[in-house]
């Protein structure tokens, strides 16, 4: 393991324990998949992972105006593994679709006539994916897994054949970017690699959702002020999803096995809800009469800020969906 430039570059031996050591706030519910296209494997050549990495930073920062780096990984032809922005960061990799998601790049073009993906490198996707989902108990579907190309550009609305949409992560990648291609061919991959992996209750022991209202919320060892930090933990961002286990006054306990709490007064309460439409209209405001923004598929879940006339507001900003095709849960 090697860190340069901020990043940490890891093989496959090494990233598994040092994912298990990682304590998020935020929920994460997505994998994104992804290829960096440009780059593609002629800028590869066999050392120079830091040094792709940082220029990919350079033009997300300077090019995109990011803050950062956009994904959380880039894995690279030789099956490196290197770290991109915070993983308590929400990544800025496919519009409407970044929070509660990890982003990975795979470094490639891989349309089809484009690279041929070397071995070590499908190995590492495979594994990677496999692993996240462990960690943050994800079933393997269509929906914790998801490929930027079923994401309308403007509208971020999901299609079963997009137009105004991205190839990422190609035409080529693992038979296809279609979500056909997907549940055909890469998801018996993740399961396969977890053999009889059954998705513990992400809820055990939840007491609510909150959603983050500050732009970033320390998490502190103990319930008030007087506690110091948690080292080992980076502030949580707003927007962030984070689950509760505990309460002590205005502080929020937010881990089932560590000490670690937030200021409650800095976050919202959210209700957990999944889509039981077929395909569900999200719209600007409250009810019929308000425009379409776009569409939420069956089964995707989404947490609800507030109710308005049997409507459900699902974001900071107005995001609307009718309560009666909502599942609610805890
Ligand atoms: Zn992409």
């Amino acid at each position: 393991m090697h860190t340069r430039y901020g990043f940490t570059k890891m093989n496959l031996a090494e990233f598994s324990p040092w994912l298990q050591q990682q304590r998020l706030g935020r929920t994460i519910l997505k994998i994104q998949q992804h290829h960096t296209w440009n780059p593609n494997y002629s800028l590869f050549n066999g050392h120079n992972h830091f040094e792709r990495q940082q220029a990919m930073k350079n033009h997300h920062v300077a090019h995109n105006g990011w803050q950062n780096i956009g994904q959380h990984f880039t894995i690279f032809p030789d099956g490196s593994i290197l770290t991109g922005r915070s993983l308590e960061t929400t990544p800025a990799c496919i519009f409407g679709q970044n929070a509660g998601s990890i982003c990975i790049e795979s470094f490639g073009n891989f349309d089809q006539g484009g690279d041929v993906m070397r071995p070590e490198q499908r190995t590492a996707i495979i594994q990677v994916t496999a692993l996240l989902c462990k960690k943050f108990n994800l079933p393997i579907n269509e929906f914790s897994i998801i490929y930027h190309h079923w994401f309308d550009l403007a509208t971020g609305e999901r299609k079963e054949s997009p137009v105004n949409s991205k190839s990422c992560p190609g035409s080529g990648f693992f038979g296809g970017n279609s979500i056909a291609d997907c549940v055909n061919n890469f998801l018996p991959l993740i399961s396969q690699a977890l053999n009889n992996y059954h998705p513990g209750d992400s809820t055990n022991h939840v007491s609510k959702y909150v959603v983050v209202t500050a732009s970033r919320l320390n998490i502190r060892k103990g319930p008030s002020t007087a506690f110091p930090p948690a080292s080992d933990r980076a502030p949580i961002e707003r927007g962030s999803i984070i689950r509760v286990y505990d309460e002590n006054g205005d502080w929020l306990k937010i881990s089932n096995s560590k000490s670690h709490w937030v200021f409650g007064r800095f976050t919202q309460e959210v209700v957990r809800a999944s889509v039981n439409a077929q395909v569900l209209r999200v719209r600007n405001g409250p009810g019929t009469n308000f425009a379409i923004l776009g569409t939420i598929p069956k089964g995707e879940e989404v947490f609800v800020l507030e109710e308005s006339n049997a409507w459900c507001k699902i974001d900071f900003d107005d995001k609307w969906l009718s309560r009666n095709f909502l599942d609610f849960h805890l």
